[in-house]
């Protein structure tokens, strides 16, 4: 059940709905509304009837509840990584190549993502590689100079932790945490990431469904860490035309479902760097927080990922449109959209 309580309820009300839980043996969670108030979540059914301070209580919800809107239907979340904030605003931009490749390149890569605008930047440190032969990343080195990059060019950088013992690396170097596609229901991963004390970035698992995604989140704001971006990277399709199928309805429906942000990744959803740009303008299109994207000096020569892969300048390209096309979706109202309540968009379908 999801009870909310008005700004100004007692404290012995959420103490007694937790005893409550408790005695029943019931996980329980308390986060608040965005507005002040709390909001106290319990994994199944306690009795609240005339405690003080209630205002609503929820008994059939979705399984996510603290990643649900239910709970905070008008209070989308911001995360703030660095200075960057993702949701609620100004969509943002990572950009970066998709490994670190070397302490010259990196810094040669950042500077040319911050010239081109990038808000924040990318670089694999550890790479889930399909081929065990293939390049598996710098490790602890590649961070060292993701962490230099960062202090030369001044963008916030975000990295991926692949194991549990990943985590306090990772978090000592970079801004943000990325859970990639492949570990997206690693639970282990997911705990240690919700204990951290740096945003994450979880990227959808390329055959999860919506729910499950959810799901995944939802471990990692139930232990602790409420600083979740979402990420939509492309699912598993019957067409080989693409490396994947980026699925852009992802993004208006995530956003019915949950206050988190979500960004769109149209380099690993179309695998094709003539698709990039037109994909990633769709995805703001569609209601997105923001874009990661890889990009590179030199595309054709990256190490990972070179196919999808765009230059500096084809992503100030997306910038700058981006920017009119925010405007522009700002202009027909684009946060009435997001801030409508799911029924009436499901009425207006
Ligand atoms: C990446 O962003 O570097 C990556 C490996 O993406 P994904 O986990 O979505 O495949
Ligand atoms: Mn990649």
């Amino acid at each position: 059940m999801i009870v909310t309580l008005t700004a100004g309820a007692p404290v012995s009300t959420v103490n007694a709905i937790l005893a409550a839980a408790s005695v029943a043996g019931l996980e329980s969670r308390t986060f608040e509304d965005g507005h002040g108030g709390t909001v106290v979540g319990v994994a199944g059914t306690v009795p609240v009837a005339g405690l003080p301070g209630i205002n609503a209580v929820l008994e059939k919800h979705r399984p996510y509840m603290l990643a649900s809107r239910e709970g905070r239907p008008h209070a989308p979340t911001v995360v703030k990584v660095g200075g960057v904030r993702i949701g609620g605003g100004r969509p943002v931009v990572i950009g970066g190549p998709c490994v670190i490749e070397g302490r010259e390149a990196l810094l040669d890569a950042a500077k040319a993502m911050k010239a081109a605008g990038a808000d924040m930047l990318r670089g694999g440190a550890f790479k889930p590689r399909t081929s065990p032969y293939a390049f598996q990343g710098l490790g602890e080195e590649g961070l060292r100079y993701l962490a230099e990059a960062r202090e030369v060019t001044g963008l916030p950088v975000v990295t991926e932790a692949m194991e549990p013992d990943h985590i306090d690396l990772v978090t000592r170097y970079a801004d943000m945490i990325q859970i990639g596609a492949r570990n997206m229901a690693n639970f282990p991963l997911l705990r240690r990431a919700g204990q951290a004390n740096k945003p994450v970035l979880l990227k959808r698992g390329f055959s999860a469904t919506i729910e499950e995604w959810l799901m995944s989140a939802e471990y990692i704001l139930a232990h602790g860490n409420p600083d979740v971006v979402l990420c939509e990277r492309g699912i598993r399709g019957f067409d080989a035309a693409t490396r994947f199928t980026l699925d852009l309805t992802a993004v208006p429906l995530v956003k019915e479902l949950s206050h988190l942000p979500i960004i769109v990744d149209p380099s690993h959803g179309t695998g094709r760097r003539s698709l990039v740009a037109r994909m990633a303008l769709a995805g703001l299109a569609a209601g997105a927080d923001g874009l990661i994207i890889e990009a590179h000096p030199e595309p054709d020569s990256a190490r990972c990922d070179s196919s999808q892969t765009i230059t500096p300048a084809e992503l100030t390209t997306i910038v700058e449109s981006g920017r009119v096309l925010y405007a522009t979706l700002l202009a027909v109202s684009h946060e009435q959209v997001h801030d409508r309540e799911p029924a009436t968009l499901i009425h207006q379908a």
